[in-house]
């Protein structure tokens, strides 16, 4: 079969690789801009990340196309009713980036509660104050996940070597499986049935679900309100899901200490009013950005890929 694979992609060597052992032939693309390739509408299989929409601009053109491979665990930059009406199958990375991500999470969180970032930077202006750096332990704290699918479960793994609390929100996920996590990793744990509560609760939120039209907005200015004064959020899924302009005005007003962000609600755009305050820790989309992680998503959804076709 001929797939058409996009810039990020092709820089996938075992994932390629693979395509190649088993008698695909590839055609590589300078860019993520898959939509305006002659080619599309002579292959029936694309191999992409998710800066390839994959929607209205692009289907209509990809008139042959059987097969969509995704290096990503995200599934929100491809229009799948529109996939499924035509056939195509979309084959994605599961749980691959899983543990990067988690653990960027909490990179982040560690970065926000101890002002790590600003720390650095007064220093390099050779700046030595220790005072405002006064900070609180992550042990003994309750961290709030939102989402408990592949990277929520993970998060909760890794804040148990913190001795955190967990309380998550997941509407999808039965107790046993929290409560499992209570047995296997000895950290404390609490399922709630309303977002509310967990908000009530957490002194650190972090925030783990897909984007749909269901979560779009899921955190906004009345979700804001009901977390714990001086609380924390974390956002390491997709930007959409966290109204900003909520999020800056409690930032800016104090009601939150502080939040880590590692994704927007206009990548690669960031807006001013974030960029502006000093007590976030923004990060360009990274959360799966390491290496083992790069290899895993492409090996993953080729391998996923390979068995379907
Ligand atoms: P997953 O599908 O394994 O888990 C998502 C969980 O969210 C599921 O358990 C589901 O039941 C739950 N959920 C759905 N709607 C919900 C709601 N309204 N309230 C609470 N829970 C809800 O996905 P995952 O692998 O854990 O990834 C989660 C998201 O993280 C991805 O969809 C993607 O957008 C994002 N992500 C970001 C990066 C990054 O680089 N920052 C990398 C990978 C994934």
């Amino acid at each position: 079969m001929r797939i058409l694979v996009s810039r990020s992609c092709s820089q996938r060597a075992d994932a390629c690789r693979l395509l190649q052992e088993a008698g695909h032939e590839l055609v590589f693309q300078g860019t993520e801009d898959l939509a305006g390739h002659k080619l599309l509408g002579e292959v029936e299989a694309v191999f992409l990340g998710v800066y390839t929409k994959v929607n209205g601009g692009f289907l209509p053109k990809a008139v042959r196309l059987k097969h969509i491979i995704t290096a990503s665990a995200g599934t929100d930059h491809i229009d799948l009713q529109a996939c499924k009406a035509r056939g195509i199958s979309v084959h994605s990375a599961g749980d691959a980036n899983s543990a990067s991500v988690a653990s960027h999470a909490i990179g982040l969180m560690l970065a926000v509660v101890r002002k790590t970032v600003q720390a650095d930077k007064l220093l390099r202006e050779g700046k030595w104050d220790r005072d405002r750096f006064m900070s609180f332990d992550l042990e003994g704290k309750t961290l709030g996940i939102v989402g408990f699918g592949n990277i929520g479960k993970e998060v909760a793994k890794q804040a148990s070597g913190f001795g955190m609390r967990v309380v998550v929100y997941d509407p999808y996920v039965h107790e046993s499986e929290v409560k499992k996590c209570e047995l296997v990793y000895g950290v404390k744990s609490e399922c709630v049935e309303t977002l509310g509560q967990l908000l009530g609760k957490a002194d650190i939120v972090t925030i783990h679900v897909p984007l749909l039209d269901s979560t779009r907005g899921l955190v906004g200015e009345k979700e804001i309100a009901l977390m714990k004064d001086k609380a924390v959020l974390i956002n390491t899924s997709r930007g959409e899901i966290v109204d900003e302009k909520a999020l800056v005005k409690a930032l800016r007003e104090g009601k939150l200490h502080g939040a880590g962000l590692d994704v927007f609600q206009e990548e690669p755009k960031v807006s001013k009013g974030l960029l502006e305050l000093e007590n976030v820790v923004l990060t360009p989309h990274i959360g799966a950005m390491t290496e083992e992680s790069f290899r895993k998503m492409g090996v993953q959804a080729v391998e996923g890929f390979l068995r379907a076709s």
